[in-house]
């Protein structure tokens, strides 16, 4: 039989006690249950406890601190530790010992000298004048007398002033922590007072190493794609993800699943997520919308799917600007997302996060919840910055076919390609009047083709002029292209309805016509008709177009293009 030394019963008895005082708060929230109780127990803010714990072992602690960072960040958590630190009884260097009484007091929220205020309750000048009196009295049993007053920046401008006075000549046994969200909404005379720390979001990797192993202590079976999925959820906040993590252990039973976390926030798989984001790049609108309505079919929240499509795009723009982009991808999450961030180019990221960041705030007045999500698509998709084709081209990789706008423009850079120089262009354009003479005004096919071939080898040209002038006409006749030319009028096959009457719009249809004739050197007429390309769409697909034209999302979507064209 092994001997018991003194050090190891020691250690066993500590952790009985930890263990029955954990046991003992069961009906608590985890956050509260696992709530750090040293300086290493703090997650992911180790450039804060690790400069206390160094100041603790050289004496340097000074009497005000300043605790700023996003919510459930540990500002607090680390501000009691810090308490039972500075009144410790142990005689440990690496204090707090979590085993004297001091500490104990602390832990069982019975400390007489250490008082908390919540400003967010407490706004009032009375109770800093409170404070301002009762700070002098020395501590009833501790070293120090430590103030924690959280969300201080919500004190009343007097309030400060009479706080500025403690914070200028604080009693030698006073602490104050002043923790914040919002820093900025703090005079710089108080500011200046204190020793200042920045609390960080909580990195995903060290959120979910936390999880883990509050998992394994409450004996759960925690799927690694649910961990992930609550720790990205949480957005930095540890509080946020153990609240989460508490609400799914008791939904779940022993264990958790993926599943069970998305049907619990209402969270689609990230596959569709990420179509979407395809869909985007590719402004295929029909299929971006039909994704849309069937994650809201199948049971989505418009919000959460707003909220991770934002998500998405943020570690796209990472991916763009970093080249490393987010912390907690695998290997195939990199790859997969460097390729979508090679087709959108910055300008046209950054529109369309602001257009779904808007959107996920739209939701909740919306009429129809799914409504800012298509307008957001739609809009997204109209409007597509300048050099996002050339961009999307030149960074994609070898042998990867560029990301295609619609069928109609696909045929129109086909022909680009084969595009002949100018000096040819111009010889081959030349026989064409003639033949329209001959037939006299009874054009033939043949007899048409050829001011029709001239119209769209310089339709590129063309588009270019438009965009020049505005940049949302130009959108709309990029699916609108040139069917035939007889005399001087040239017809256009819009796509859908709201294209056609779009360009029928007298400001729209002027600006095209002006464009055309100064390109085409003489003058034309357009008219516009309605149908799909002639023999490049499969029967479904026309369907798809059909009924997406009719959807009053789409008009709306356009409407609002319109709009921000007449501000230009
Ligand atoms: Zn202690």
């Amino acid at each position: 039989m092994v001997p018991l030394t003194a050090k190891t019963a020691a250690r066993i008895i500590r952790s009985a006690r930890e263990d029955s005082r954990r046991r003992s708060t069961v009906s608590h929230a985890f956050y509260r249950k696992w709530r750090p109780r040293t300086f290493a127990e703090v997650v992911g803010q180790d450039h804060v406890t690790q400069t206390l714990r160094n100041a603790l072992k050289h004496s340097r602690i000074v009497h005000a601190y300043l605790f700023s960072g996003p919510r459930g960040t540990g500002k607090t958590t680390t501000a009691r530790i810090l308490a039972k630190a500075v009144n410790c009884l142990g005689d440990r260097v690496d204090r707090p010992c979590n085993e004297c009484l001091m500490c104990e007091a602390v832990d069982e929220g019975r400390a007489i000298d250490l008082i908390e205020i919540d400003a967010a309750s407490h706004t009032g000048v009375d109770d800093i004048r409170d404070l301002r009196e009762k700070i002098n009295f020395a501590p009833s049993v501790a070293r120090y007398k430590f103030y924690i007053i959280d969300e201080v920046h919500m004190l009343s401008g007097s309030a400060f002033n009479a706080l500025l006075k403690t914070l200028e000549e604080p009693p030698s046994h006073a602490i104050m922590v002043l923790a914040t969200t919002e820093p900025h909404k703090i005079p710089a005379t108080v500011l200046s007072r204190c020793q200042r720390f920045d609390f960080r979001p909580i990195p995903l990797e060290d959120m979910m190493a936390r999880l883990r192993n509050i998992a394994v202590h409450e004996g759960l079976e925690v799927q690694e794609g649910a961990l992930d999925l609550v720790a990205r959820q949480s957005t930095g906040s540890m509080r946020d993800a153990e609240s989460l993590l508490d609400q799914l252990s008791s939904y779940g039973g022993g264990e958790i699943t993926l599943a069970q976390v998305q049907t619990m926030l209402g969270t689609v798989s990230s596959q569709a997520v990420k179509d979407l984001v395809d869909h985007l790049a590719s402004c295929d609108v029909a299929a971006g919308l039909g994704q849309i309505g069937r994650a809201i079919a199948d049971g989505a929240d418009p919000r959460q799917l707003s909220k991770e499509l934002v998500e998405y795009l943020r570690g796209l723009l990472l991916m763009k600007t970093t080249t490393l982009g987010p912390s907690y991808l695998t290997e195939e999450q990199r790859t997969e997302m460097a390729r979508q961030a090679k087709s959108f180019t910055l300008d046209r990221l950054v529109s369309t996060i602001k257009l779904f960041n808007q959107a996920t705030t739209d939701v909740r007045d919306a009429s129809r919840p799914q409504l800012p999500l298509e307008l957001a698509f739609v809009e997204a998709t109209l409007s597509p910055e300048p050099d996002m084709e050339s961009a999307a081209t030149s960074h994609s990789a070898p042998g990867k076919k560029p990301p295609k706008r619609m069928e109609g423009e696909k045929t129109i850079s086909g022909q680009v390609e084969r595009r002949p120089s100018r000096f040819s262009q111009e010889a081959e354009a030349k026989p064409a009047p003639a033949s329209v003479k001959e037939h006299g005004g009874a054009v033939t096919a043949e007899g048409a083709m050829a001011p029709l071939k001239r119209l769209q080898d310089n339709w590129t040209e063309i588009l270019a002029a438009i965009k020049t002038s505005n940049r949302h006409v130009e959108a709309v006749i990029r699916d609108c292209p040139p069917a035939s030319v007889e005399g001087d009028v040239v017809t256009l096959r819009a796509r859908y309805p709201f294209h056609k009457e779009k360009l029928e719009e007298d400001r729209s249809r002027k600006l095209v016509e002006d464009d055309i004739s100064k390109i085409m050197g003489q003058s034309y007429r357009i008219k516009c008709i309605l149908g799909p390309s002639a023999g490049r769409q499969d029967p479904e697909r026309a369907d798809e177009m059909k009924s997406l034209a009719e959807d009053p999302v789409v008009k709306a979507g356009l409407e609002l293009g319109g709009e921000i064209g007449g501000v230009q």
